[in-house]
């Protein structure tokens, strides 16, 4: 079985392509003429059961909207959403388990939110079918046997009731209309007197939080709620819906490995092709799913869904300790706020990580080592140069290729920068113009565009912001490699517990009051860093042994309290 899809925002049709697509099709020559045609709204459309997958109008459409995909046969019965013709689709379908948090792991652009819109009563299960939909009826026939059954039963006839937290925080008003009780006390009361454009993207995302858990419902959903949060900010969110919805049925999407993990019981993997289709996997507890999330393979499925391993290892320092960096005791004012740092050394091919809450000096740390700061004793004369990825990324009206042409002329004949580019998937994005970039694209772009500026330290304010896990992990790893292999250094900034300790060999954690003052701590190995943090909110972490990655202890629990005894908070 095959699935055609052509992306409706790629197709330039009728406006700037004369149908190329049809022009090439051999069906169309031989004389079926509605292989390939166009559609209502002009854009260019293809019969699915015409086609023969010879994917000529593929490699000639000038805009890559086209894609051909082969499905495994049995998956046909299964289908249980599309939007439109050669549109996104959706197999299986997301279930709730009563009672339980049930986690959703995936790619950005997999179905994730389109699954929860089906569970929401956002929108119906159409089975295919996108013209006529199905009626309530014939849905809760369709899922005769299944899990979902029960669920979407009760959903159709009003007796569940939803409270979500959307992925895309469109809040306008006061903070006081939108989170009513502020039953959980999320958001302080200074921030609920105040005018939501005036937050910062932590704040709004509490605030959607808290009006999320305002309402009394009999089902949650979070999609994505760890965006823009500092990492106390996620434990302590974490906390909250962990004590205050339990027994509550709750469904959560999120790339944070360590707070998806933490919060919950079971995952269901979806995987296929990124805006194409995707599928949704059998639950599995937690760990078990995150493994296999992992591995690439779902053992129960016998289902293989990608070709390599995510190996999650802490970053190896290269042994060699050859100064780059290093400064004396400092502080550093800017406007009311004030930044204390001790003397320290940063080493050739060492990425550094640093922890801490928003507001308390991290990047005016990094600004005042490269000089461009000036210290309470003058400017730092280090010498450095740095390249700086900042935390919010502006789309500026601008095709990608002449952006990146504008920082190294000739980025495209360099061995390492087209290999990075690959990676991250920035060839598929070169003839885009960065305003029409989803946040993913985006923060993969400032990624490399940073890389691509020549300089001593390459600062990464939260560069996991946006991505998913594959992408995090492919950001480790090539941030990692660069960075080793040039004998440059990088500061980088994050609050995904899993990408610094994996990302950084050493890190530092800063403290103090956001906004008015804050001191810089040793930089130490990353694990005694993430001690000090974890020390400070009484949570403790062990490394799960099969993958390697961070997992935070269930309170109370033999090894908390056994770690909290030692005072190792972070078991490795
Ligand atoms: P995720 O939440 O996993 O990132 P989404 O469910 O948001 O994924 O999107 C899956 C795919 O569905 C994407 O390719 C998206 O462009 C497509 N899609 C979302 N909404 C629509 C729509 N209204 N019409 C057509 N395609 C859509
Ligand atoms: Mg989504």
């Amino acid at each position: 079985m095959k699935i055609v899809t052509i992306k409706e925002k790629e197709c330039q049709a009728p406006e700037a392509c004369d149908y190329i697509c049809v022009q090439v099709c051999p069906r169309v020559r031989e004389g079926a003429v509605g292989t390939v045609y166009k559609r209502e709204n002009k854009k260019a459309a293809i019969d699915e059961n015409l086609c023969i997958a010879c994917g000529i109008c593929v490699n000639r459409c000038p805009y890559d909207a086209i894609r051909v995909i082969n499905l495994p046969d049995e998956l046909n019965k299964e289908l249980v959403f599309q939007y439109n013709v050669n549109s996104f689709r959706t197999y299986n379908i997301v279930s709730p388990m009563e009672g339980k948090v049930v986690g959703i792991l995936g790619r950005n652009g997999i179905g994730k939110t389109t699954n929860i819109n089906l569970i929401s009563n956002t929108l119906k299960p159409n089975f295919g079918d996108f013209l006529n939909g199905a009626s309530e009826k014939e849905i809760i026939r369709r899922f005769r046997g299944k899990e979902i059954q029960p669920y979407l039963e009760k959903l159709y006839k009003g007796d569940i009731k939803i409270s979500k937290k959307e992925q895309s925080l469109s809040f306008t008003g006061k903070v006081r209309e939108i989170v009513k009780k502020n039953k959980y006390k999320l958001i302080t009361d200074e921030i609920m007197d105040k005018d939501i454009s005036s937050l910062s993207g932590g704040q709004i995302q509490s605030v959607a939080i808290a009006a999320a858990m305002d309402n009394e419902a009999d089902v949650y959903i979070f999609d994505e709620p760890m965006n823009y949060l500092d990492i106390y900010q996620r434990l302590r969110i974490a906390n909250i819906i962990k004590e205050k919805l339990k027994n509550k049925t709750t469904i959560i999407v999120e790339h944070d490995l360590v707070m998806l993990d933490y919060l919950t019981d079971f995952v269901q993997i979806m995987y296929g092709s990124e805006s194409n289709y995707g599928i949704v996997s059998h639950l599995m507890q937690t760990r078990v799913g995150i493994n296999n999330y992992l591995a690439g393979y779902l053992p129960s499925e016998n289902m293989k869904f990608r070709e390599h391993e995510i190996k999650i290892k802490g970053n190896v320092p290269d042994g060699s300790l050859e100064t780059l960096a290093s400064w004396p005791d400092f502080n550093a004012n800017i406007g009311q706020f004030t930044l204390s740092v001790g003397q320290n050394t940063v080493y050739r091919g060492e990425i550094v990580g640093i922890i801490g809450e928003n507001g308390v000096g991290k990047t005016t740390f990094a600004k005042a080592i490269t000089g461009l700061v000036e210290t309470d004793n003058g400017r730092l004369e280090l010498g450095l140069k740095i390249s700086y990825k900042p935390q919010f990324i502006e789309a500026s009206d601008v095709i990608v290729r002449d952006m990146l042409i504008s920082i190294k002329r000739d980025f495209l004949s360099s061995e390492t920068f087209s290999g990075i580019m690959k990676r991250l998937g920035i060839d598929r994005i070169l003839n885009k113009n960065m305003k029409n970039l989803s946040g993913g694209e985006l923060q993969k772009l400032a990624i490399f565009s940073t890389l691509l500026r020549d300089a001593d330290i390459y600062l990464f304010d939260e560069p996991s912001a946006n991505l998913d896990l594959e992408d995090r992990l492919e950001a480790i790893n090539i941030v990692g490699s660069f960075i080793k292999a040039n004998k440059k250094g990088a500061i980088i900034i994050d609050h995904d517990l899993m990408f610094i300790n994996a990302i950084s060999t050493r890190a530092a954690l800063f403290e103090g009051t956001p906004n008015k003052s804050g001191r810089m701590g040793n930089i130490t190995r990353t694990e005694e860093a993430i001690n000090s943090l974890l020390k400070r909110v009484d949570i403790t972490m062990r490394k799960d042994p099969d993958s390697g990655r961070p997992r935070i202890n269930s309170p109370n629990s033999r090894l908390d309290i056994e770690q909290k005894k030692s005072g190792r908070m972070f078991e490795i």
